[in-house]
């Protein structure tokens, strides 16, 4: 019996309204995209969901206190909250340069996590 499994597609702001007929886990049909990436998006969507993680960690003698960081590319959707848990308790000393490297193969996905800007020392703030 076939099934459906509806969507919206997030890659531009038409936000389409897709949906995906399968039978069996085989994907039948996409309907609702108003061109082919739609279509690909809500095929990943039902085989192998994936997100870009967002977040921030610690920094040491930093010109902020908090660093955003993401992942160089996206991972599993069911591996986000590992990823965001194997980042709890670190600090990166500063200066940072943006797409530094943070954290390796985060939560065994092979992607790293990398700084998304520069971040300064804490300048030195001189006697008066
Ligand atoms: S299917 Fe195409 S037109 Fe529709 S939201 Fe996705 S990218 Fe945009």
């Amino acid at each position: 019996m076939a099934n459906k499994h509806d969507f919206v597609c997030i890659n531009c702001p038409m936000s389409c309204s897709l949906e995906l007929t399968e039978e069996n886990g085989e994907i039948l049909e996409v309907t609702g995209n108003d061109c082919k990436i739609g279509k690909r998006y809500a095929e990943e969507e039902f085989k192998d969901p994936r997100r870009v993680v967002t977040t921030t960690v610690s920094v040491r003698s930093g010109s902020l206190p908090m660093l955003p960081v993401r992942s160089a590319e996206a991972i599993p959707k069911r591996l986000i909250t590992d990823a965001v848990k194997s980042l709890e308790g670190i600090v990166v000393d500063a200066p940072v340069k943006l797409d530094q490297v943070v954290l390796e193969d985060v939560a065994g996905t092979g992607v790293n996590i990398i700084a998304s800007r520069d971040l300064a020392s804490a300048s030195i703030q001189p006697n008066t």
